[in-house]
């Protein structure tokens, strides 16, 4: 049996693409290759239009097991600032966090609730003619079939082999990021705020375009991480595990861990930024979440616009399905419109701080006023007002300024 339209990868990006077709009425099969609970090396952490993008799905708030989370709190060595997630008139002003072992399946299911076939245990392969899937192989490890779906939404995460497959490729003048991740036991859990140092050192001890997180779980656990952007010199040569290493080691007291504190031993990925792969559709195919290059390049997350790219997805193919016969083009045009600007200031932002003294000058100059952070967190987050986006130019270039006032 052959569905109308195959998901491959069942992360943020392919559930929701999943859920948003199957409450559209398209019949849709989505495949994921490990089985849920499945690990995701990832932050845990769900910023505000995460939360808008769940809330939109009828994600169950109250019933699940999440931490809600009221804002960042902020270190550069040790000056420190706490910011609430700012108000908003289209995102809420909190955020979360949740294990992706837990989250990814949760909202697979809430896709099969609306009618989605969902496969687990079961690895897509593209069988493709020039710009066409022709079919796709499913392999269980069992049996081996191929289907040939009218359409396949591409969303196999930052490896994206099935979209490698099919011709796309990372532009690799973008930005780029690396990271890593592990979890303490903390009887700090329950902290509202989630935090960041961003003051991270090479081991020379220059500055590095990156940070240190720890994001509380609230079940007597912690998330431990740290990341980096490839803007700099050297960058292929950092250990992550040896950053998160020394990052773990030298947390603030208030988390409370130690050399014996158990822990899990980290895991890291790969953070393909700023809309780098291309191109985003073929004939009958399109591409979503980090097989996209999704992630955003001023902060690493990339869960939100997983939800996002997936949903947009969802509706050119249906469109398509629909007879539309601009075909999948809309949605490239709709990446575009929608973070084309945004990321073009955030490469110039990476880049800069990819300099050790304007990184240093934007954590230490910067944390000292909690207007510039504040805005500089609405900026990160993509949390800016219509109105306020609009100046988004104008607002990097006053950060820009102070930064190099500073340096
Ligand atoms: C260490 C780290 C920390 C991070 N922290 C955060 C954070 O705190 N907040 C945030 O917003 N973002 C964070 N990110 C980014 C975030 O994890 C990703 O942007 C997000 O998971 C992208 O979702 P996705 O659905 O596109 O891909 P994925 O979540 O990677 O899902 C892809 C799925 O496809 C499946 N798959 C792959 N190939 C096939 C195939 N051939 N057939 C079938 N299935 C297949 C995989 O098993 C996987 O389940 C972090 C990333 C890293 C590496």
């Amino acid at each position: 049996m052959t569905s109308d339209v195959l998901v491959v990868g069942g992360g943020p990006g392919g559930a929701s693409t999943a859920y948003w077709l199957a409450r559209n009425g398209v019949d849709v099969h989505l495949v994921e290759k490990k089985r849920y609970p499945r690990e995701k090396a990832c932050g845990d952490g769900l910023t505000p239009r995460a939360i808008k993008q769940l809330l939109d799905m009828g994600f169950d708030f109250d019933g699940l097991d999440l931490h809600r989370v009221e804002g960042l709190r902020a270190y550069a060595g040790d000056l420190k600032i706490e910011l609430p997630w700012p108000d908003h008139s289209e995102f809420p002003n909190w955020g979360a966090t949740m294990r992706r072992a837990d989250l990814d399946g949760t909202v697979a299911a809430m896709a099969a609730a609306q009618g989605a076939t969902v496969t687990e245990g079961t690895t897509a392969t593209p069988v493709v003619d020039q710009d066409t899937v022709t079919g796709v192989v499913l392999d269980d490890g069992v049996d081996r079939h191929e289907v040939h779906p009218r359409f396949v939404v591409i969303a196999d995460g930052s490896n994206s082999r099935f979209g490698r497959g099919v011709g796309a490729a990372r532009r690799k003048d973008f930005p780029y990021g690396l990271a890593v991740r592990g979890y303490w036991e903390s009887p700090n859990s329950d902290d509202r705020f989630i935090e960041s140092q961003l003051d991270m050192r090479d081991r020379q001890g220059r500055a590095m375009p990156g940070y240190g997180w720890v994001f509380p779980l609230g079940d007597g656990e912690i998330n431990v991480g740290a990341g980096l952007v490839s803007t700099f010199k050297g960058w292929k040569d950092v250990n992550t595990s040896e950053m998160l290493e020394a990052y773990a080691a030298s947390l603030p007291e208030h988390w409370k861990i130690t050399e014996e504190t158990v822990h899990t031993k980290p895991i890291g990925g790969k953070l393909p930024m700023s809309m780098s792969v291309g191109p985003k559709v073929g004939n009958n195919w399109i591409l979503v979440g980090d097989a996209a290059g999704a992630v955003n390049p001023f902060n690493g997350e990339g869960i939100d616009y997983a939800y996002e790219t997936g949903r947009m997805a969802a509706a050119h193919v249906a469109d398509a399905l629909g007879g539309n016969r601009t075909g999948l083009a809309g949605y490239s045009a709709e990446l575009e419109a929608t973070y084309g600007d945004y990321h073009r200031v955030a490469r110039v932002f990476v880049k800069a701080i990819g300099n050790p003294a304007v990184m240093r000058s934007l954590t230490t100059v910067g944390l000292r006023s909690k207007t510039l952070m504040e805005w500089t967190l609405k900026v990160m987050a993509n949390l800016l007002d219509p109105e306020e986006a609009k100046m988004s130019e104008h607002i990097y270039k006053a950060i820009e300024k102070t930064v190099n006032i500073g340096s």
